[in-house]
C-alpha cells in the first residue's frame, strides 16, 4: 500500500547523504517505527514522505499513486512536527479544526469532531488559548489532535510523545494504538523509545548514518536473542 523505493537525499552543501537508498513497504493500516541515533536521517525520511523535502532519487507510492510527484497539499498526509509548528495566530480549537474545515465538513459536524479530539488528547480546557500561552507538552498534544482530526490515510509522527510526563505518555500511547488499530490509517512514527516502538508498531526500521540497518516485523525483531 505504501512503497518507498531507494529513497535518497543529500542536503545542499552536505558531504554525506542524510538518507541513502531507504526502501520499505507497509500494508494499509500498518504502523512503522523509525528508530536510530540522533542525526541518522529519521526526520528526513518523514519530510521526504510529506513532500517538505525533495528526494535526489527514489520513488514513493501510496494507494497506487506516485506520492513523490504530488504537491504537499495534494498528498493529504497528517504530520506531527518535532517542533509542533502550530499556527500561532489561531486558538487551540482553531488549530485542531484547521484541516477539517479545509475538507468542507458541515459546521455542526466540525464542532463535534473537534471537541471530541480535544477531549481525547485532554486539552479541552485549553480550547480558547493560543499556542504560545500553553506548555510544550500541551502544544504537542494539540499537534497530535490537529494531525489526526482530518483522519488522513497516512499519518507521520515525529516523536509525538517526547515532551510528556511518563503517565500521560502511556495513556496517549494506549489511545493512539487503539485509534490506529481501529481506523485503517497507515502511520510512521519516529521514536527514541524502544518500548514505545514495540508497543505501537507492526514494523520497525532502524537507521544509522542515513542507511537502513535493520528492518522487519516488530514481533520477529523482539523475539530475536
Ligand atoms: P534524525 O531525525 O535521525 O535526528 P535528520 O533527518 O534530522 O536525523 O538529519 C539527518 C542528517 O541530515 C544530519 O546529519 C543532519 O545534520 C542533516 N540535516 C538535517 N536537516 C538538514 C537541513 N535542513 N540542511 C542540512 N542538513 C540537514
Ligand atoms: P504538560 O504536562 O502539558 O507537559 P507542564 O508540566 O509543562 O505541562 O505544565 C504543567 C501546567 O502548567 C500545565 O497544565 C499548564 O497549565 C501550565 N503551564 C506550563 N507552561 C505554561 C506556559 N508557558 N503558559 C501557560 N501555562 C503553562
Amino acid at each position: 500500500m505504501l512503497t518507498v523505493h531507494e529513497l535518497s537525499k543529500t542536503y545542499l552543501g552536505a558531504t554525506k547523504p542524510a538518507v541513502h537508498q531507504i526502501s520499505f513497504s507497509l500494508e494499509k493500516g500498518d504502523t512503522l517505527a523509525l528508530l536510530g541515533p540522533s542525526g541518522c536521517g529519521k526526520t528526513t525520511v518523514l519530510r521526504l514522505l510529506a513532500g517538505l523535502e525533495l528526494p535526489d532519487a527514489g520513488e514513493i507510492s501510496f494507494a497506487g499513486t506516485r506520492l513523490d510527484l504530488l504537491s504537499v497539499a495534494n498528498r493529504k498526509i497528517g504530520f506531527v512536527f518535532q517542533d509542533y509548528a502550530l499556527f500561532p495566530h489561531l486558538t487551540v480549537w482553531e488549530n485542531v479544526a484547521f484541516g477539517l474545515s479545509m475538507q468542507g465538513v458541515s459546521s455542526a459536524s466540525l464542532k463535534e469532531r473537534v471537541d471530541n479530539w480535544l477531549v481525547r488528547l485532554r486539552i479541552a480546557d485549553l480550547a480558547e488559548r493560543y499556542p504560545n500561552d500553553i506548555s510544550g507538552g500541551q502544544q504537542q498534544r494539540v499537534a497530535v489532535a490537529r494531525a489526526m482530526a482530518p483522519e488522513p490515510q497516512l499519518l507521520l509522527l515525529d516523536e509525538p510523545f517526547s515532551n510528556l510526563d511518563a503517565q500521560l505518555r502511556e495513556d496517549l500511547q494506549q489511545q493512539l494504538r487503539a485509534l490506529l488499530k481501529g481506523s485503517g490509517q497507515t502511520s510512521i512514527f519516529v521514536t527514541h523509545d524502544q518500548q514505545e516502538a514495540f508497543y505501537l508498531a507492526d514494523q520497525m526500521l532502524i537507521m544509522n548514518e542515513g542507511l537502513c540497518v535493520v528492518a522487519g516485523v516488530a514481533d520477529d525483531l523482539y523475539s530475536q536473542p
